[in-house]
């Protein structure tokens, strides 16, 4: 079947989407003008902000491409003060961004689930319950999640990283600390909770195949996420996957392979929220905006204290760590309209296919008596 006519269906099978993701030249600009068009149709020509507040670089866990695993001892570690997260949540609350996405690396315990239930109170208090609040913090149990969506929280990102389980352990460590089932048990545990369930992968990674990835998009369509954050894989030197570095594909084709996997999967899943990630313009200094231009409709501006950025690299070479939230403002603002889209300011910007999910959970069936 030639391109045109698989872009034609609404529902893909795996081998169309193995022959999107290999398309070049005209196929690839279908590609995009159609991703494009469903964007413009179904989201408008709009960009909501998530305020990324990246709150400690203190992790327990050792994943094999992360340049902030607890076995890098090449890092400095820091662990943002309760006043400086929230005044990070105040700046972004003045400026109107909407929401805020706390993240940080992955520690299981009381003391770490009480503080970010209290920042969740204290974020809503001081935003008179109007910025909306994302929670990337990895896998924790469902009681603990379930007290953070009853403290005010309502999305909640954690990337798969990889939906191919040998995949998955080739870039892990091979223990209970890294368990494929339990991080999809923990995905489970954010959907039935309620919360806005985003997840990803990465693209590009060593061991990887286009199978792996077209099984990546079918999963996220099978799990009927609301939230999608993809980014191409980019190497660390201080993590183990750097021996792999040879063998990766070059920068340029990771990109645009993360262009089509942004592309397809819109296309597939024409109301969710897709990231524009910041790892695209790692690569390209216009990465942002051309996801942008051909799905993604959320971004998220760094809002850490500029100090702090240095020590939060996921992977090298990461963009905009010497700026101030107010410089990343302005810059975003020149992007979004280079991207011909515009900025929503106070407003979520909640998944429409999260209320349409939920509403075709939730609608009382009518009674037959009646
Ligand atoms: S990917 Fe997340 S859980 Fe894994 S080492 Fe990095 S911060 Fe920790």
């Amino acid at each position: 079947m030639i391109i045109k006519q698989i872009l034609e269906n609404d529902t893909f099978l795996r081998e169309d989407i193995l022959r999107l993701l290999n398309c070049r030249d005209e196929d690839r600009t279908l590609l995009f003008n159609k991703s494009a068009g469903i964007k413009e149709k179904i989201i408008g020509k709009k960009v909501w902000f998530r305020g990324l507040i990246e709150f400690s670089n203190v992790c327990s866990k050792d994943c094999l491409y992360c340049g902030i695993r607890k076995g890098n001892k090449n890092l400095k570690r820091f662990n943002l003060s309760d006043e400086e997260i929230l005044s990070a949540a105040k700046f972004a609350y003045d400026n109107r961004y909407g929401s805020i996405a706390l993240q940080s690396g992955e520690i299981e315990s009381t003391a770490v689930a009480d503080r970010i239930e209290n920042l969740i109170f204290k974020i809503k208090e001081l935003s008179r319950g109007e910025l909306g609040i994302t929670l990337s913090v990895g896998e924790h149990s469902h009681e603990v999640y379930q007290k953070w969506f009853d403290a005010g929280a309502h999305r909640y990102l954690l990337r798969i990283e990889a939906t191919n389980e040998s995949l998955y352990r080739k870039i892990h460590p091979g223990n209970k600390k890294h368990d494929f089932k339990r991080r999809l048990e923990c995905l489970k545990s954010l959907q039935d909770i309620g919360y806005q369930t985003g997840t990803g992968v990465m693209i590009g990674l060593p061991f990887q195949t286009m199978d792996d990835l077209a099984s990546d998009l079918l999963f996220m369509k099978e799990f009927n996420i609301d939230m999608c954050g993809m980014g191409p894989y980019i190497e660390h030197a201080d993590t183990p996957l750097i021996h792999y570095a040879a063998d990766l594909l070059p920068l340029n084709e990771r990109f645009d392979l993360t262009l089509k996997m942004i592309a397809i999967i819109r296309i597939m899943m024409k109301d969710i929220n897709i990231v524009a990630s910041t790892a695209l313009q790692a690569i390209d200094p216009l990465g942002r905006e051309k996801a942008i231009k051909i799905g993604a409709n959320i971004i998220m501006p760094n809002i850490t204290p500029g100090r702090y950025r240095d020590s939060y690299k996921l992977y090298d070479n990461k963009p905009c760590t010497d700026e101030s939230a107010e410089d990343c403002r302005s810059c975003l603002e020149a992007r979004v309209s280079l991207a011909d889209s515009e900025i929503v300011y106070g407003e979520w910007g909640d998944s429409q296919h999260y209320d349409k999910r939920r509403k075709s959970i939730y609608i009382p069936k009518s009674d037959p008596n009646e």
